[in-house]
């Protein structure tokens, strides 16, 4: 069996690692995936924007540690500008952590990630739909991979036609922040994504997790909420998910869901489980989880220098 862990957004406290309550949970998986929410480098000034986040290079360790591969396609992996985006590409490199969803250039950002396991060949496409659109990359512009339906398509196609990838999931980071249901768009975009070739999506940025659907068989996560992330109050936002998805040898899925509790410091503890038996595939209408009963983790580095 070949298990994917992915987790949401992590804000790193690096005095002490903040992934230690899940260590058994992000081990026990054959590939485990983050969102890397900030940027890693000394390098550049913040931008203008309203929150702007950075880790320093200490977190690098841990994130070796604790994941196979990190996303970079989101709204903060620019803010201090591209130099400093190369900067912690080069450090991601250096440190052999693989990374997808962003690169140096247009061509790289769009690259999936695959790694074969037990057989199979499993791939991540990583997108960001998420202003500003100015980290975007272009041509010859460093940046992420902008949530784009014609980038989109063309990446599914060429993962699983051209890489021939068995098993693809993408994971967009997009949303309403706070909003506990998908947005229309949101629900117009993963059914390309599966129409297209996608075997499961798996969102984030909007702080809160968001409803799961099952489309012509396959999962949409819309948002595993936060995970490693300090600065709030209240119950939804300190509320993530750890979502483990099980493939058998068959080509069968199964999934699963830990929740994680987020302490004042940023921290998650494991909180409750939720399995896929909790929703029926013959059901293909939206299923709407209490999301203090869901807990998927997002992988997310913040240092407030
Ligand atoms: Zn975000």
């Amino acid at each position: 069996m070949a298990c994917v862990a992915t987790s949401a957004t992590v804000h790193l406290v690096v005095e002490k690692d903040p992934f230690r309550h899940f260590a058994n949970e992000l081990r026990h998986a054959d590939l485990t995936i983050g969102n890397l929410e900030c940027v890693i480098s000394a390098k550049g000034k913040p931008i203008d924007k309203p929150y702007t986040f950075r880790a320093p290079k200490q977190a690098l360790p841990l994130l070796k540690k604790y994941f196979s591969a990190v996303s970079v396609a989101n709204n903060h992996t620019g803010d201090f500008g591209k130099a400093a985006f190369v900067d912690m590409l080069n450090s991601l490199d250096q440190q052999s952590i693989p990374y997808f969803g962003g690169g140096r250039h247009l061509r790289e950002a769009h690259q999936p990630f695959i790694r074969e396991i037990k057989g199979k060949r499993i791939g991540i496409l990583g997108y960001n739909g998420f202003f500003p659109r100015s980290f975007e990359a272009l041509d010859h512009v460093p940046g992420s991979a902008w949530l784009d339906e014609d980038f989109v398509i063309q990446g599914i196609r060429q993962a699983k036609h051209q890489l021939h990838v068995d098993f693809l999931v993408v994971y967009p980071h997009w949303g309403w922040e706070y909003q506990k249901l998908a947005s229309a768009r949101q629900r117009a975009m993963a059914r390309i994504m599966i129409d297209n070739g996608a075997d499961a999506v798996v969102g984030g940025h909007p702080h809160v997790t968001q409803d799961i659907e099952v489309y012509k068989g396959k999962p949409i996560f819309y948002s595993l909420g936060n995970f490693v992330f300090d600065g709030f109050s209240d119950d939804d936002t300190r509320t993530g998910w750890l979502l483990r998805i099980t493939l058998a040898s068959d080509g069968s899925m199964d999934w699963r869901v830990r929740e994680a509790k987020i302490d004042t410091l940023g921290v998650p503890r494991p909180g409750r489980m939720l399995r896929a038996d909790h929703f029926s595939d013959a059901d293909p209408v939206l299923h709407r989880f209490s999301t203090s009963a869901l807990r998927a983790d997002y992988f997310f580095i913040n240092s407030r220098r």
